[in-house]
């Protein structure tokens, strides 16, 4: 039950009720209320001892200034007009088979994995975080992928597909089940309630699932499926759903570049966890992820489509890999592979106000600049 007056009655009542001398002890144990206040120096990312639900002092201001990133770039997907793409997806001469097969089974990966990404944060990553900085952005980060799986879902619904071909293909396509397989005995990791962090062993468990779910699914296993939307786009075929994908891809970017702060951080303030088997084990996975990214490409585009090939997509899959070791402090896994999307780091830097497709735009960033007179 809560006692709003647990931090103030023992330093009292004892002398209320013993005026006589008072045994020094139990005096000399009570704080002085300023000793209690949050000390940012104090605050770690995992296991720390100070009060979660004070977010300042801050110490983390690489955190709340993401968070604010993320707020400033807040976006609905219903603002997105969709009738473009409703006109091309029945005109039968519009998109050809190979493209109609690539936007079934892009949906069909992206309809689930936001709902994994998001209860991988709250239900496992939040709890295990005592930062309140990381745990306000971590709130943040939870709604945009809620905001992303309405987004799919209000392109599935638009284009008038099969829903549940659609959401059903994570159990029933191979390539799309195999990456959901690779993820989730990380996400059961974080989310199962007897795991608790304080060990080594503990720390370096919840250290892999961070890196897998940031480097490996955000940071990997998203990409295939960017670079295919963004190119329909780029032709002009499906700009609605290719202007959502922009900005999912942009919450997307950010939200893997603070898993890789955090990542980082965590390693800063507990170097032992970093072994030579730790690291090795690490590129295994990353290894893995790419090798099961591509396995999807091949399958979402048996023959090539979009002047996109398997070659570029395996290149591509390379580059970002080794980018995401160098972005963790491992070394490259593939030296000498250049980017053969460079279009697709425009994307992620474009500015909402100059969105590449010309549609709407929605400015959010407006909430400092509000006056009262
Ligand atoms: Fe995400």
């Amino acid at each position: 039950m809560l006692n709003f007056e647990e931090d103030f009655t023992p330093a009292v009542a004892p002398r209320m009720a013993a005026p006589a001398p008072m045994p020094a002890a139990p005096v000399a144990d009570i704080p002085a209320p300023q000793a209690r206040r949050v000390q940012a120096a104090d605050k770690r990312v995992i296991n720390g001892a100070t009060d979660v639900n004070q977010l300042v002092p801050f110490k983390y201001k690489w955190a709340w200034e993401k968070y604010l990133a993320g707020c400033a770039n807040h976006w609905m997907p219903q603002e997105v007009n969709m009738s473009r793409d409703i006109a091309q997806w029945k005109d039968p001469t519009a998109l050809s088979e190979d493209e109609r097969r690539l936007v079934k089974r892009n949906l069909g990966f992206f309809v689930t994995a936001d709902s994994l990404a998001a209860n991988n944060i709250v239900l496992g990553t939040y709890r295990h975080i005592t930062a309140p900085e990381c745990r306000q952005y971590l709130l943040r980060q939870a709604f945009e992928e809620a905001i992303h799986t309405h987004a799919y879902q209000y392109i599935v619904e638009s284009l008038g597909l099969d829903e549940g071909e659609i959401f059903n293909a994570y159990h029933e396509v191979a390539s799309i089940r195999d990456k959901d397989d690779f993820l989730i005995p990380f996400i059961d990791t974080l989310t199962n309630p007897e795991f608790k962090t304080g060990t080594p062993d503990a720390d370096q468990k919840l250290l892999k699932s961070l890196i897998v779910f940031a480097c490996i699914m955000e940071g990997i296993f998203f990409y295939v499926g960017f670079v295919q939307i963004l190119a329909l786009g780029r032709q002009n075929k499906m700009t609605g759903a290719a202007e959502q994908y922009q900005y999912i891809l942009r919450d997307e970017s950010m939200h893997c570049n603070f898993g890789i702060d955090l990542i980082n951080t965590i390693k800063m303030e507990n170097p032992h966890l970093w072994t030579n088997e730790f690291k090795a084990e690490i590129r295994t996975l990353i290894q893995k992820g790419v090798e099961l990214e591509y396995r999807y490409a091949e399958d979402t585009m048996p023959r090539g489509v979009l002047g996109l090939n398997s070659a570029q997509f395996k290149e591509y899959l390379r580059f970002i890999a080794n980018r995401r070791c160098q972005q963790i402090g491992l070394d490259e896994m593939f030296p000498g592979v250049t980017n053969p999307f460079p279009w697709m780091a425009e994307m992620i830097d474009l500015k909402k106000e100059k969105n590449f497709f010309e549609t709407r735009v929605t400015e959010y960033q407006t909430g400092g600049a509000l006056s009262w007179d």
